[in-house]
């Protein structure tokens, strides 16, 4: 069936939302197909999670050289990436070369959030609007909108009422902040948390740590990387990108094959302590195959994960209070850290365990717990993510029919490959729930060559509308869902099942993200694909 409005009367081909590093490469992609192409972002400049995380100490825990765009030769070729896991100013540096490399701008309009999206059955398009309540026509519309964008405050009364300097970590302002003397505070111990911790004690007057729950971290031993290194690291580049795609999760390290307790203990402490020396996720994501499922073996290596945080920490009650006792290492997203430990042996650090005594309210100077009242002159809020709903959830989604996306989602997401949602035809998603997400660049390069074939397909085949059927979706929930059973990371609290206890109705643990590996991901999409997309509604 043909639509029934010519693409030339819609203002595009295609809107992309989000000008990260998968709405950039994804603009890329639709340009050589000849579309006209618009990319919509709310920040003034390229880069998404690297444009606006710019918190003291904010950088990469994958490896910088893992991290970066694979497609280009041009790119490998002339970027220098300066350290082992570069800060976010040399990332967010990295995806404004790009976008100058490959001319992207020109597609980009900035300063543009989109407020609503929807889906208009008749001229099988989206009518999407901004905040400034313009809107635009397309047949296609891409969310590249991240799983970690849309920040969250704590509910913590008074937040409003505080005179001194306080900010978010996702909305740090442009300009530099000193910490040179101040009394600063940080709320939340999480990836963020611990790397802004452990920069602002460096200079800060006094630094007071609101921890609710400690995280299991380790060390990431960064360091730079010179000429001669770069030019090794670029003559390995097919080969490092080869292996990420035969990897679990996309990174350079993959669970060992061994199980924890088919070694002696001699050599499982000898491979702990050579994992929780080496560069990276190692540790999280190279230790035995049974370390996240096996309850047994989970204690081991929390066990020995504890005892390096005794021996880093002088004062034991100290050390205690930041040893998680409420789930086992890598359970949820392990923090890379440089000596952030032994910060809390330094004189101008103090710790504050917020469930011995809670903050009651921040005031006008500071911060009330039910044990003290505290001056500050910064409160830094390492408050973390409405997760990978949220950035929906804050567009007013509308698919055929007028159904809303968040009504859809209702008790957890529903998709199809991660990519699509029934009822909302030609949009397709960017690392949106239940995609492989893992070392985020490999998977996004992965999941927008993918949205590419598909759009490619139809308008080879003068089609015009594509969406999921719903055994397509009931199946790949499904499998999602059962992928998720047995792993110890959903048994607890965090972003990744879901739970923000700052936003209203995510207090109950979902399957959002889908946790088979990268390699199984990309097989069952490309079976689609190679069959034609025969298992999707398309006309
Ligand atoms: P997060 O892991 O969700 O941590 C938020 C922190 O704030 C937690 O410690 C949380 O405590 C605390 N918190 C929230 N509300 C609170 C309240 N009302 N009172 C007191 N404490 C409160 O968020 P994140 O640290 O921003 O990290 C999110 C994810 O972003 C990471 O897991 C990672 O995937 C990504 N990230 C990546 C990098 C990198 O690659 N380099 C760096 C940073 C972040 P509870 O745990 O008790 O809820």
């Amino acid at each position: 069936m043909a639509a029934s409005s010519e693409p030339q009367a819609l203002d595009y081909d295609a809107i992309i939302i989000g000008a990260g590093i998968s709405g950039l490469y994804q603009l890329y992609r639709l340009r050589e197909l000849g579309m006209r192409v618009r990319v919509l972002e709310a920040g003034t400049g390229v880069g998404g999670t690297w444009y606006w995380n710019r918190y003291p100490g904010a950088r990469f825990d994958s490896e910088s050289y893992s991290y970066g765009y694979s497609f280009s030769q041009e790119l490998l070729d002339e970027w220098h990436w300066t350290e082992h896991f570069s800060p976010q100013s040399e990332t967010l540096r990295y995806l404004n070369f790009v976008a100058d490399k490959l001319d992207l701008r020109r597609d980009i309009q900035f300063k543009s959030r989109v407020s609503a999206a929807h889906y208009n059955d008749e001229g099988r398009s989206w009518n999407v609007t901004l905040e400034d309540g313009s809107h635009f026509t397309s047949r296609f519309l891409i969310t590249a909108i991240g799983p970690l964008s849309a920040p969250t405050m704590p509910r913590i009364p008074g937040v409003e009422s505080f005179k001194g300097q306080s900010c978010h970590t996702a909305r740090w302002p442009h300009e530099p902040v000193s910490f040179e003397g101040k009394r600063v505070a940080v709320i939340g111990t999480g990836a963020t948390g611990v790397q802004t911790i452990q920069e602002v004690a460096k200079t800060a007057g006094h630094l007071t740590v609101f921890q609710r729950t400690p995280n299991w971290c380790a060390p990431l031993h960064n360091g730079k990387i010179g000429e001669e290194e770069m030019r090794e690291i670029r003559a390995g580049y097919p080969e490092m990108f080869k292996r990420c795609q035969e990897t679990f999760a996309c990174f350079l390290h993959t669970p060992d094959p061994r199980g924890t307790f088919e070694v002696t203990p001699e050599e499982r402490e000898a491979f702990w302590e050579k994992l929780y020396g080496e560069k990276g996720f190692g540790i999280w994501q190279g230790n035995f195959r049974d370390m996240l499922i096996d309850r047994k073996a989970n204690a081991l290596i929390s066990d020995f994960v504890a005892r390096k945080i005794r021996q880093r920490v002088k004062d034991q009650a100290v050390a205690e209070k930041l040893i998680p006792k409420n789930h086992g290492f890598g359970t949820r997203r392990v923090p890379l850290e440089t000596r952030y430990y032994e910060v809390y042996n330094q004189p101008n650090v103090t710790l504050v365990d917020i469930n011995e005594t809670p903050i009651e309210r921040i005031t006008p100077t500071g911060i009330k717990t039910s044990g003290a009242e505290y001056e500050f002159d910064i409160i830094i809020y390492a408050t973390g993510f409405d997760a990978i709903t949220g950035s929906f959830d804050r567009i007013d989604i509308g698919g055929a029919g007028g159904l809303k996306l968040k009504d859809k989602w209702q008790g957890g997401p529903k998709t199809y490959l991660g990519v699509q949602v029934e009822g909302f035809p030609n949009m397709m998603m960017l690392m949106g729930p239940h995609t492989a997400l893992g070392n985020i660049p490999r998977s996004i390069e992965y999941n927008v060559e993918w949205v590419t074939g598909l759009i490619r397909h139809m308008r080879e085949q003068g089609l015009t509308r594509a969406e999921a059927r719903p055994e397509g979706v009931k199946s790949w929930t499904d499998h999602v869902v059962a992928l998720g059973e047995g792993l110890l990371s959903n048994e607890i609290d965090s972003w990744m099942t879901g739970i923000n206890r700052n936003v209203d109705g995510k207090t109950e643990r979902i399957i959002a993200r889908y946790s088979g590996s990268a390699p199984a991901y990309r097989e069952r999409c490309d079976r689609v694909a190679a069959e034609g997309y025969k298992e999707m509604n398309i006309g």
